[in-house]
């Protein structure tokens, strides 16, 4: 499915004497037989939105991101550096939340995390992937002598802007691509091709009217205005992508978040009649979307491996999501937890044993001799600390 060299541009769709029409009435059929929910296709001419973006960086708001769009963004200009003589983007979503709507909004029990819907399941990227190449030796074989290739989310790709213009949805104030129909919990993929299809229209109407429930709710005010959002900010950039400490002011706002956020999807009224998706690649694991905070910070480097082969979690890095656990167990105490937790500050990373030590620091003031237990715990373990930035946080936890 990759190009191999440049051929000038293909018309094997008329040259087989396949009317373009039928041929993505045929794709669209076929797209879904495989699993995808939607499809729409965009002329593959470069992304109108790069200046945006470049602001965007500009102004420091990838957050940890940064690096990985600067290396991208020459790239995106243009999507015939994936496939000399694209003609085509077919852009496909495929929902991807097992329950419906956006009622689990909310807290989950006490002493359990929170996963964003999309990582509940298996990784999306090898199934999606196996999908699109299906889909791209079906169209091969419709249209003799065409060329496509696939892509799942790694590729230098304007993805959203391509389903965009796809007419796949509207950008909402959170940033997110909203179907009318279906909302804005699904995944995107990308065939690209040198066949000449007809594009859809995009969806020019802005239905956010004005609501701001999205701004209005996130946890850590991310948006700095309707749909740009400061990644630097965001909970779902910071316990996947930073694997380091969190800045202080940002981790209340974690809440009960270990891996991802969809507060601001969850709010969206256009999600409160999303389809649900029966997939089984979607159905969550075991104690996929609300695993044990203490029984992840049990968790050795094989175990974690091992328990997260094939999801999406693996991503965060060990390091990283026990140090997210540990922080939901100081936004929200939970006695039971407290031998995990205090056992956390002796841990062999030194980010999990800060954010420990400041979620013990929140323990101090619980009643029945937690708070005294808490305090015990961290004196101990400062006796033993060497390392000056666990020490600080120890210090100020005691303070
Ligand atoms: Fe805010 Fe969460 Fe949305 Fe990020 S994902 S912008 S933290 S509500
Ligand atoms: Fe738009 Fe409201 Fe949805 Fe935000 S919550 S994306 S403002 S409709």
């Amino acid at each position: 499915m990759e190009p191999h060299a440049d051929p000038p541009a293909n018309d094997a769709a008329t040259a087989a004497g396949v009317a373009a029409d039928g041929l993505v009435a045929a794709l669209r059929q076929e797209a879904i037989r495989l699993g995808f929910s939607r499809l729409g296709v965009a002329r593959a001419e470069p992304p109108s939105r790069q200046d945006a973006v470049r602001r965007w960086l500009d102004q420091g708001f990838a957050g940890v991101m940064e690096s990985w769009f600067e290396r991208q963004m020459p790239l995106r200009d243009d999507p015939a550096t994936l496939l000399p003589g694209v003609r085509s983007v077919i852009m496909l979503a495929t929902d991807h939340a097992t329950k419906p709507g956006g009622q689990d909004a909310g807290a989950c029990e006490a002493g359990r995390g929170r996963v964003a819907r999309y990582a509940w399941g298996d990784d999306y990227h090898e199934l999606l992937r196996g999908r699109v190449n299906r889909l791209a030796a079906w169209l091969e074989a419709r249209a003799p002598g065409c060329r496509t290739r696939g892509v799942v989310d790694s590729a230098p790709l304007a993805e959203r802007e391509f389903a965009w213009r796809a007419g796949l949805g509207w950008f909402g104030k959170n940033t997110m691509l909203i179907d009318p129909r279906s909302g804005s919990f699904f995944l995107l993929t990308a065939l690209l091709t040198d066949l000449e299809l007809p594009a859809d229209a995009p969806v020019e109407v802005d239905h956010c009217g004005t609501c701001t429930a999205c701004l209005d709710a996130c946890p850590t005010s991310a948006f700095v205005e309707p749909r740009v959002l400061d990644a630097s900010r965001c909970i779902s950039a910071l316990t996947i992508e930073e694997h380091g400490p969190l800045a202080a002011d940002l981790r209340p706002g974690l809440a009960d978040w270990v891996f991802g956020c969809d507060v601001c999807q969850e709010v969206c009224p256009w999600n409160r009649h999303a389809p649900g998706s029966t997939d089984p690649a979607f159905q969550p694991r075991d104690e996929g979307a609300t695993p044990s905070l203490a029984a992840l910070l049990e968790l050795d480097d094989e175990a974690f491996r091992r328990r997260f082969a094939g999801s999406p979690v693996l991503r965060a890095k060990r390091r990283g999501l026990l140090r997210s656990a540990a922080i939901a167990l100081g936004n929200r105490p939970h006695a039971p937890s407290f031998d995990a937790l205090a056992a956390a500050l002796a841990d062999e990373e030194p980010v999990v044993r800060g954010a420990a030590a400041w979620a013990l620091g929140r323990w101090r003031q619980l009643a029945d001799g937690v708070g005294e237990r808490a305090h015990a715990a961290l004196a101990a373990r400062l006796a033993a600390e060497t390392d000056a930035d666990v020490r600080a946080e120890i210090e100020r936890a005691l303070a």
